[in-house]
């Protein structure tokens, strides 16, 4: 706890520098003075360990304000979709009807969502057996079902 040694520091040097009024002997003049160095060097010590968790406690707040941020811009982004299970019962969030609902249509992925991340979901084709939709940054595949592509068209 820097500060309490801090300040018990500072108390210790006043209390040296009133003694010294009363001393009349070189000796006691020469103990209190190197005492009065002591309590400096430590006064000058504890200064600095406060700076050094003063700089880290304002890295904190700066990061903690940049993730509150963060945190009211995704809460707005998230209140644009909806969740919703496709025909082929994959589960994904589609954006909102309403006036503030991200154009063209487009699918998000659930699990980024769960993750605070705007994902937009990407179809890919696995041949004739059907469509699926591809994840580009977790790389979750979703079935999907004809309709469901189709509607990314509407
Ligand atoms: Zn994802």
């Amino acid at each position: 706890m820097p500060f309490v040694e801090f300040v018990t520091a500072i108390r210790g040097i006043t209390e040296i520098a009133e003694g010294l009024k009363s001393l009349h002997d070189f000796k006691q003049v020469a103990e209190a003075s190197s005492q009065l160095l002591q309590r400096l060097l430590t006064v000058e010590s504890e200064a600095l360990s406060l700076h050094n968790e003063y700089s880290i406690v304002l890295q904190q707040k700066s990061d903690l304000e940049k993730r509150l941020l963060e945190f009211e811009k995704w809460d707005d982004t998230a209140s644009q979709y909806s969740l919703k299970k496709l025909v082929a019962r994959s589960f994904v969030y589609v954006p909102n009807e309403t006036n503030k609902a991200p154009k063209p249509m487009h699918y998000l992925c659930a699990k980024c969502y769960g993750d605070r991340k705007k994902s937009i979901l990407q179809t890919i084709y696995v041949g004739t057996g059907g469509d699926r939709l591809f994840c580009p940054e977790c790389k979750t595949r979703y079935e999907a079902d004809s309709d469901d592509i189709r509607e990314l068209d509407s």
